[in-house]
């Protein structure tokens, strides 16, 4: 086999499937909650891409009248209208959202709301947390979760400088967070986390640990940026900050926003977001930043889900099937692994004792283990994610006959791994 022009022989190293070995699952394409591979095969699929697919693979409000959003330009040189509606609609949902701007990644989103935060304060220092995914842009990528490898700094591209302006503290750890301030100084510019986490596996933050980060950056005049690229929508149509009481200066949005299609989302304080240019001196921008066919996925997206309020329950019923089926199995097994869930998400590690709380816990699961589980389940028509670090994510398109097959399937994988603990 020559080498693939394709570097790695895919475009985001976690589809390598390295984590797990193996041979890498390769989508031929989907349908609802289901993957087939180029064999035709089909899988129940949990990944869903990473989190966007909220609706499965190919629902109809996302598949039909492409041809006219795209015939009417899929890209322009100039603002146009429906972003300015979407904007609004956004708006409507998260009020923390007072001026916000598109982009197309995540990564983008979180990287154009730290410029922004670094402007507005007139400082460099960024609090991030050990576990938390923001992106692949370089500080984000410091202990971070997710798929992302970069143990060796020096090798993997990073500048080390970077690390003078940036600390990282554990999660649910208020000590730690004291810290690592303690390490800044005055420098602090915005305090960047994911309020409910989902790239350590399932983290909820204990109580006080999300009040206790907005204290410590109105003491310090710094700002607290929630990154809700996984959890907006997901979560529901208020995302995470609606369920914690605690209200960030701003907000990171995406993934799902797009019903498949590329965009996302920053925003926040209008005072905070009048730093941007042309009012401003800082600059974000982008040749498809607000691209009209994303953005017009992002009106259905809203449409049905505005439409659609009983869209969530249904997922949550579902999950939580799921959920108290594994919890039964490990139950007959006497398996110590905690599962968790929240809404469409569901998660369990090979780890011993209490749900994860922070990256440590996350570390300290047994990947060898994880991995004999994802391929003896991919035998068997499920596909996970290739990482424990990841969730299994629901659709509006598993149903119960889904989660029994799934169940099936976990029962027999842990009679074949019969583990003794
Ligand atoms: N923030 C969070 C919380 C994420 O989970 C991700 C992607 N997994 C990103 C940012 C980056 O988004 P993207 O992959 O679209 O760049």
């Amino acid at each position: 086999m020559p080498t693939p022009a394709l570097a790695g022989g895919a475009s985001s190293p976690v589809r390598s499937g390295w984590a797990v070995g193996g041979v890498p699952f390769v989508q031929a394409r989907g349908s609802g909650p289901y993957a087939f591979d180029a064999e035709g095969r089909r899988y129940v699929d949990y990944v869903m891409a990473y989190g966007p697919l909220l609706f499965g693979h190919g629902h109809p409000a996302f598949t039909t009248g492409l041809d006219e959003l795209a015939s009417r330009g899929a890209v322009t040189g100039s603002t146009h209208p429906d972003e300015l509606v979407l904007a609004e609609r956004i708006r409507g949902h998260l009020p923390a959202m007072q001026r916000l701007r598109f982009t197309t990644t995540g990564s983008e989103a979180v990287q154009g709301a730290i410029r922004v935060a670094r402007a507005y304060t007139g400082r460099d220092a960024v609090l991030k947390f050990g576990g938390n995914y923001h992106g692949h842009f370089d500080l984000a990528l410091q202990d971070a979760g997710a798929s992302a490898h970069t143990d060796r700094p020096q090798q993997s591209g990073i500048p080390a400088s970077i690390t003078r302006d940036l600390a990282v503290a554990r999660y649910n750890d208020v000590a730690d967070v004291d810290a690592q301030l303690a390490k800044l100084g005055d420098r602090l510019a915005v305090i960047c986390v994911e309020p409910i986490v989902g790239n350590m596996g399932l983290v909820q933050p204990e109580p006080g640990f999300l009040a206790g980060l907005r204290e410590r950056a109105d003491e310090r005049g710094a700002l607290l940026l929630f990154d809700e690229v996984i959890t907006w929508l997901r979560l529901g149509l208020g995302g995470a900050q609606a369920r914690v009481g605690v209200v960030p200066d701003l907000v990171t949005v995406g993934k799902i926003l797009g019903g498949g299609f590329p965009i996302a989302a920053f925003g926040g304080r209008a005072d905070v977001m009048s730093v941007l240019a042309p009012d401003g001196p800082c600059f974000t921008g982008g040749t498809h930043a607000g691209n009209p066919f994303a953005v017009a996925m992002g009106l259905r997206v809203l449409d049905w889900l505005e439409s659609h309020p009983e869209a969530y329950a249904r997922m949550n019923a579902h999950a939580s099937e799921l959920a108290a089926g594994i919890r039964a199995i490990f139950a007959r097994r006497n398996l110590p692994f905690a599962v968790t869930q929240l809404e469409s998400i569901v998660d369990f590690k090979f780890r011993a004792g209490p749900p994860n709380r922070n990256y440590d816990d996350a570390r300290a699961a047994d990947k060898a283990l994880y991995a004999r589980y994802y391929h003896a389940m991919r035998g068997r028509a499920v596909l996970l994610p290739p990482s424990q670090n990841e969730v299994m994510f629901l659709s509006t398109e598993h149903d119960a006959v889904d989660v029994a097959e799934t169940l099936a399937a976990i029962d027999a994988t842990f009679a074949e791994l019969d583990l003794r603990m």
